[in-house]
């Protein structure tokens, strides 16, 4: 059984690793102080992204994007995560939910997005459907052959830079028939309503969106009529893998922060990593580091090998609610080291540590990832979390 690394996730990993580095992290306090960075800036980073070739790693060659592994997502998707200030969001993932439009969507939407000439937000919450998307209220009537959408949506990530939205909606008002649409931004009808400011610093906003009559053409209906929820649900999965990736990456890097910084600091005369209370939250900080990249690695790999779609689904959930909830411990361990430091803004520790808190809140709160997986052992027993064949 040989679990090394293969030589080209080896290469992705460098690429990725590099790219944090010499284009993400020197950005990171300019991000934090000011809140956002200047376009120019912004434009240069978009380049960088390309240059490196970094570009729509979760799609195929066929479309623009760079036909990555699960695998290799994860290794970039860790490195990526290391960065503060949501920086790795400079580095595009289209929907994966676009794989499933027509030749012309992939034409107008996925490939423009992959080669980053587009960029998607998904827009799937509203105020009275978080945690239950079957309850959203935005529909989408039939009229004189044309969809008219009303609604509104909460909390879409990067709409501010976005020139389209995936919006869920429900036909004709039925829950039975929940779709995605392609809406373009500039269409009348689509407002921005409010742009809330949010715990983390991230290098985008995450608007709310109002949808006042507006008019799309069957040709933006993305999938089938009522397919909508299955769609989301595969976006659901690719994003908690990318969670449990960036999460990892953030959890190390403040973990050897951390870890050098015991060293280096003397209190009573000593390295403060002499004192138990310090080596042994270094300890546990190491072994939940290694627990979790043993899992996130394993899906990923599983994933590559064609496990069953309802498998992933499940081991998807453990991997996100696990990730998150370790990263949240670990940051917490990390701030605690260093002290007064710790509190400091222009510490990549404190910064991770408010970063990560959402993670256990967004694509799936770690009580609905508990639910799905209740879920999963009620239906299919404990094999498919404890088995390993
Ligand atoms: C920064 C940020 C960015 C986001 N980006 C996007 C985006 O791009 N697109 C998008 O569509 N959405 C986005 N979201 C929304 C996010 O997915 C939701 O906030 C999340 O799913 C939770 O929904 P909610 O906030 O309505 O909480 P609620 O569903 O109201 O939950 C409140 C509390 O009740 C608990 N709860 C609910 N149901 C159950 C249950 N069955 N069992 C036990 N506990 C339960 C929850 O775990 C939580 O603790 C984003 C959110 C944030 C904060």
């Amino acid at each position: 059984m040989d679990l090394s690394l293969p030589s080209e996730a080896l290469n992705w990993r460098r690429r990725a690793k590099a790219f944090a580095e010499e284009h993400l992290f020197p950005h990171e306090i300019e991000l934090e102080m000011n809140g956002s960075l200047p376009a120019a800036t912004l434009d240069r980073l978009r380049r960088a992204v390309r240059e490196h070739g970094l570009n729509g790693v979760n799609h195929a060659r066929e479309v623009g994007g760079q036909g990555c592994s699960q695998l290799e997502q994860t290794l970039i998707g860790e490195e990526l995560g290391k960065a503060t200030g949501a920086l790795w969001a400079i580095v595009p993932h289209p929907a994966v939910a676009l794989k499933h439009g027509t030749q012309q969507q992939i034409d107008a939407y996925l490939r423009p997005s992959c080669l980053m000439e587009r960029r998607a937000c998904v827009a799937v919450t509203e105020p009275g459907a978080g945690s239950d998307p079957r309850t959203i209220l935005t529909r989408a009537d039939m009229r004189d052959g044309r969809f008219v959408l009303n609604g509104e949506k909460w909390f879409v990530t990067s709409g501010d830079v976005a020139d389209y939205l995936i919006v869920h909606a429900n036909v004709d008002g039925d829950p039975d028939k929940p779709t995605l649409f392609l809406v373009d931004k500039a269409l009348p009808g689509v407002r921005i309503a409010r742009e809330p400011k949010f715990t983390h610093t991230y290098v985008f906003g995450h608007p709310e969106f109002v949808f006042e009559n507006v008019e799309v053409g069957d040709g933006q209906v993305l999938g089938a009529v009522g397919g909508g929820l299955e769609l989301t649900k595969d976006w659901f999965v690719e994003a908690r893998l990318q969670i449990a990736a960036n999460t990892l990456g953030a959890a190390i890097r403040a973990f050897e922060l951390a870890n050098a910084w015991a060293s280096e600091r003397h209190q009573f005369g000593r390295a403060i990593r002499d004192f138990q209370a310090i080596e042994f939250m270094l300890a546990d900080m190491a072994v939940e580091i290694m627990a979790t990249k043993s899992l996130v690695y394993r899906v990923s790999w599983e994933i590559d090998s064609g496990v069953d779609r309802k498998l992933v689904h499940a081991r998807a959930s453990a991997l996100k609610l696990q990730a998150s909830e370790m990263a949240g411990r670990v940051l917490d361990k990390a701030v605690q080291i260093f002290g007064g430091r710790g509190y400091m803004r222009e510490n990549a520790v404190e910064r991770l540590n408010r970063e990560v808190r959402v993670d256990r809140i967004w694509e799936g709160t770690s009580e609905i990832q508990r639910v799905i997986i209740g879920g999963q052992l009620r239906k299919r027993g404990t094999d498919i979390f404890t088995g390993w064949d």
